[in-house]
């Protein structure tokens, strides 16, 4: 079997790795892939969201199965092009896609079907933003309706915060069509929760959670995620037999019902609030760093996994997953996520007594050099949390840069 993994970060790195441990395959192509992946498999130099190039590609090297890692892959319509090709993939359609895409299409839908998310309206008006933010309690939390790579939400504290926010993606026109969904406050502990979903039928991963902010104690700015760690103690059974019964089966059920089946993996943003759990959004696809803590930890085929959602045939037997925990860090470059330099050499990535997934390398000369701001999450496993990151923690530092920093709090909050 020929399998070709669309990405090139620590997500795609994790997913070839888990076709690895399958035993399976015969080739895996990853485009465009990165320094660490290409020990895996063979790196394609396509980008991910230059779909024909990947179909025509997927044709001509008689592909078996396609995985898509990144939300822009699928925002540009990979999953309908493929399908129209008659080629196998594993990932929602352009239609599907948009429970991600478009946060008002999400939050339509959790209304309509009495998904517990919080109150929201959508305004195009920044008048009626603006009076609507005014006449309700702070902190408001403003979202920019489309695709915004984590910068299209502002929680502000006070008038004059979320007036400017609205100006800007209002009246600015900064980010694009000028959309904005205004919603309730929500507080609480977040969790993510992946599902591998074909239409109704729904296959609950390990949950994880990330750390979002780049510094320990949760300072510093937003990030595209600092490190993970599965599973998590502060979620009982209960709490999660209550998300996949309320929350993530009715959304595939609702996405049938309203005609955009949805196939691939359907990821919760949850909040586990003191009124109960609650949907923060939806993304379309694998979680990063999340997946990369999640995967190892799945003892069951991911190939078969991966084979029955794309074809539609039921698994006869639910999900395993290892009883150990899983700790990732992520190295990312110094000044990041502002300004960053790339090219600094990389040493002892083979010392590590772990996995480490590549998120942002490259190769010169023979030699890994960093080519990202998040360049590498070292994931380790041990029979309980605290030991898994006391092992990250050491394994961390025998990788010898001289620009990257890392957290070293990674699931502490949820040891005893
Ligand atoms: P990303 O996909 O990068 O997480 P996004 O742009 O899709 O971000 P959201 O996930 O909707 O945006 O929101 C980003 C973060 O803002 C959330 O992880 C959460 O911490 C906070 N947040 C969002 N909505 C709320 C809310 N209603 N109440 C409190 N905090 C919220």
């Amino acid at each position: 079997m020929k399998v070709l993994v669309v990405g090139g970060g620590g997500r795609e790195h994790a997913i070839v790795d888990a076709l690895t441990r399958s035993g399976r395959i015969d080739t895996i192509y990853c485009a465009p892939g990165n320094a660490g992946i290409a020990a895996q498999a063979e790196c394609v130099p396509i980008r991910e969201t230059e779909v024909e190039a990947l179909r025509d590609f997927a044709l001509a090297h008689n592909v078996t199965l396609t995985v898509v890692g990144p939300e822009a892959a699928l925002a540009a319509g990979i999953v309908d092009c493929f399908r129209a090709a008659g080629l196998r993939i594993f990932g929602p359609t352009k239609a599907a896609a948009r429970i991600e895409s478009s946060k008002e299409f999400a939050k339509e839908l959790m209304a309509k079907y009495g998904i517990p998310t919080a109150g929201f309206h959508a305004f195009t008006a920044y008048e009626e933003a603006r009076d609507y933010v005014a006449s309700r309690p702070l902190p408001a939390v403003l979202k920019y309706d489309g695709l915004a790579a984590g910068k299209g939400v502002v929680i502000a504290q006070t008038m004059e915060e979320a007036d400017a926010a609205l100006r800007d993606m209002l009246l600015d026109d900064k980010f694009g069509h000028g959309k904005v969904v205004v919603e309730d406050w929500l507080e609480g502990p977040e969790f993510s929760f992946m599902c591998f979903v074909d239409r109704r039928r729904v296959y609950p991963m390990a949950l994880a959670q990330d750390h979002k902010r780049a510094y320990d104690g949760d300072e510093g700015p937003n990030t595209g995620g600092m490190g993970a760690y599965s599973p998590l103690p502060f979620v009982t059974g209960e709490d999660e037999r209550y998300a996949l019964e309320r929350i993530m089966q009715p959304v595939a059920d609702a996405m049938c019902a309203e005609g955009c089946p949805f196939t691939g993996v359907l990821y919760g943003g949850l909040m586990k609030t003191r009124d109960g759990i609650k949907v923060i959004e939806f993304n379309a696809r694998f979680g990063d760093p999340e997946t990369e803590v999640v995967l190892p930890r799945l003892k069951s085929d991911i190939v078969e996994i991966f084979s029955a959602v794309a074809d539609g045939w039921e698994l006869e037997h639910p999900l395993e997953w290892h009883d150990f925990s899983t700790v990732g860090v992520v190295l990312a470059s110094k000044g990041y996520p502002g300004n960053y330099a790339k090219g600094a050499v990389i040493e002892g990535l083979d010392e590590v007594d772990g996995a480490v997934y590549h998120m942002g390398t490259a190769s010169k000369e023979g030699r890994i050099v960093t080519a990202g701001g998040r360049v590498a999450i070292v994931v380790c496993a041990a029979p309980t949390l605290g030991e898994a990151l006391e092992k990250c923690n050491r394994e961390v530092g025998k990788v010898r840069c001289d620009n990257l920093f890392h957290r070293t709090d990674i699931g502490r909050k949820a040891i005893k």
